[in-house]
């Protein structure tokens, strides 16, 4: 049986990765960047497509061919975005595939009642799906592999939320339901904890493969709580990405901001947020200087007194939304003062008269 996934040791609130180097990842870190953003998207329109285009689909299921049709999937998802995502989907495919076909026919029979119904139900998943070919074989595999992801996701959109103190009510609903399937110790696939020894240091060491993406957002949670890393939600409104943090009161993501994919949140938002905070109080200022003039002119002029009023009145019912108008860049700072020189006495008007 091959077992492929994300090869993972865990030590001290760190994940250590070995590949051609070694990398670490806080606790939630690999969770926080492969669950969001478009890698798991592109990984699975990549499956779906390759699974449409195999070349031996219509070739009658063999053990032989279930190998050729491993080997398959794994070449397709070679592919270089963020090689976690990538190692832990090709495992999760493969996972599904090796399940299936260990099964007798009696069990296969019953499953594929169960997944036909099942994807009867749905948009996402395959329909025709089976074990008589490769290509029905490979889309049941890929419906048990959508369903694990799509659990994984809502696991970690609502823990996330729950985490960082920054649930909704819907949010809170999907975390309390799914902490409910969590109970049944049979709801995570895809785990298995291996062991070596080392001779020259006298000690076991330990990692982990992970070929279930629930499996890899339960791994990540069930540490975050020993762990010295927070999950918080990125205060950029047009973002609100989870991402870990040493302190629960760190603001910005890493993550490409959604105003300007080539720079990251905690590197843009901030200078955004000071620039519109600077701006803010200039049209403040502005408007300030509007209002000390008619203060004056009412001292200077009682007998003008409900005119002044009035023009008080617009000044102040008026004045808010054309600041927020050149907030957002649909009225420019010019068109701003030219308004509020407008909201004045007629020129030239006396009231000695
Ligand atoms: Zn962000």
């Amino acid at each position: 049986m091959r077992v492929s996934g994300l090869i993972i040791s865990y030590k001290n609130g760190m994940n250590v990765l070995t590949g051609n180097s070694v990398t670490e990842y806080p606790v939630g870190d690999l969770l926080c960047r492969i669950f969001q953003g478009k890698t798991l998207d592109n990984i699975t329109r990549i499956l779906r497509n390759c699974i449409n285009a195999c070349p031996m689909r219509d070739n009658l299921l063999t053990q032989d061919e279930i190998e050729d049709a491993e080997h398959y999937i794994i070449q397709t998802l070679l592919y270089d975005d963020f090689k976690p995502a990538q190692q832990l989907a090709q495992g999760s495919f493969i996972r599904c595939m090796e399940c299936y076909r260990a099964l007798d026919s009696r069990t296969a029979g019953q499953l594929l009642y169960q997944e036909r119904a099942r994807a009867g139900e749905s948009d996402v998943l395959f329909k025709a799906i089976g074990f008589d070919t490769v290509g029905d074989f490979l889309r049941l595999s890929y419906n048990n592999y959508i369903i694990d992801l799509y659990n994984a996701l809502t696991l970690f959109t609502g823990m996330a939320s729950v985490k960082s103190g920054t649930a909704s009510p819907e949010e809170q609903a999907t975390y309390d339901e799914i902490r409910q399937q969590l109970n049944n110790p049979d709801a995570v696939p895809g785990i298995e904890m291996r062991t070596a020894y080392d001779a020259g240091r006298e000690e076991f060491s330990y990692s982990y493969v992970i070929s279930s993406f629930l499996a890899m957002a339960v791994f990540e949670f069930s540490h975050l709580t020993i762990a010295a890393t927070k999950v918080v939600r990125c205060h950029n409104p047009e973002c609100r990405k989870f991402f870990t943090a040493k302190r629960i009161n760190a603001k910005y993501c890493p993550f490409p901001a959604p105003q300007n994919s080539g720079r990251s949140c905690n590197d843009y938002y901030p200078q955004l947020a000071h620039r519109s905070k600077v701006k803010a109080d200039a049209l403040r200022e502005m408007e300030k200087r509007a209002f000390c003039r008619l203060y004056n002119d009412k001292r200077r002029h009682p007998e003008a007194t409900v005119e002044i009023k009035g023009l008080l009145r617009t000044l102040q019912i008026e004045s808010p939304g054309r600041r927020d108008r050149v907030l957002i860049g649909a009225l420019s700072e010019v068109e701003y003062q030219a308004w509020l020189n407008t909201i004045r006495r007629e020129k030239g008007r006396s009231y000695d008269e």
